[in-house]
Formats: structure tokens, C-alpha cells, sequence
């Protein structure tokens, strides 16, 4: 594991697609110039809506668990890039083109993932906004997780 470690707080059902499906962009309003591995927390309130709308979101939620894990680190992954929209969603003259995924939108900042890993058991954290760093105790915590 790197020397540095940050968290990237992602409610269900989207931390289950990143860890697990091919969910490799993550929509953010703020940019970030932070690259590395990432911790994947998925907070306490997932986002019900897009609960409700399973399995029709994708076709990868009809594998989903029917219980999100809540309120804890579930895997890790590599935050490789970060760009606006526009940078990979308009041509040269402005027009909008297929953007970098299927995963990506419009006026946001696209977090690049790669290299997803999911802990064998998720890792009890509080919730915390923003990218923030991991601690010793809790990056032990996290690799004695790792598959
Ligand atoms: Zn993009």
C-alpha cells in the first residue's frame, strides 16, 4: 500500500459499482488535484433513489447484494486523473461528443478510478466529508482487509 491514503466518501449504491461493477468515474462538483489510492467509504444514507431504481440503473445491479454495506470502507481503488466535462465531452468547437464514460456527466469533475480492490470485510468509519487522509491505525486496519 502507498504511504498516503485518502477517502473518498461514495453513498450506495455507487461505492458497490466502483468496488465491485465498472463503475470507473466518479461526478464531483469540486476538483481535486490529489492522485493516488483511494479508500472507497460508503456513507450512512445511501442514495434511495437510485435503490428504488434497481436493477433497471444498470444491468450489473441485478448481482447487487440486497443490503448495502453502510457507514464503512469497502475497498480501495487508484485515483488517476481529474478533468472537467468539457475536456473530454466537447469537440474543439464546443459540441458535445461521448465523454471518457458511460459513467461520466455533464458539468461535473470527473474522478478517474482504476484498479479496484474490495476489502474481504468492510471497515467501520465515521463519516467524514471531502478527501480526507487516513491515519495509521486505520490504514493497518484497512490492509489487513485486503484480499
Ligand atoms: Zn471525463
Amino acid at each position: 500500500m502507498c504511504s498516503e491514503l485518502r477517502v473518498l466518501s461514495v453513498r450506495q449504491p455507487w461505492a458497490w459499482q466502483i468496488v465491485h461493477e465498472d463503475k470507473d468515474v466518479e461526478n464531483r462538483i469540486l476538483p481535486t488535484t490529489y492522485r493516488g489510492q483511494v479508500a472507497i467509504f460508503a456513507p450512512f444514507s445511501p442514495d434511495v433513489t437510485a435503490l428504488q431504481r434497481l436493477p433497471r440503473v444498470a444491468p450489473a445491479w441485478v448481482d447487487a447484494p440486497r443490503q448495502f454495506e453502510l457507514g464503512a470502507i469497502i475497498g480501495l481503488a487508484q485515483l488517476v486523473d481529474c478533468h472537467d466535462a468539457s475536456w473530454c465531452g466537447e469537440d474543439q468547437y464546443g459540441r458535445a461528443i461521448e465523454m471518457c464514460s458511460p459513467w461520466s456527466l455533464r458539468s461535473h469533475q470527473h474522478l478517474v478510478l482504476s484498479d479496484p480492490v474490495a476489502l474481504r470485510h468492510p471497515v467501520s468509519v465515521r463519516n467524514r466529508r471531502g478527501l480526507w487522509k487516513v491515519g495509521t491505525r486505520l490504514m493497518r486496519e484497512i490492509e489487513a482487509q485486503l484480499p
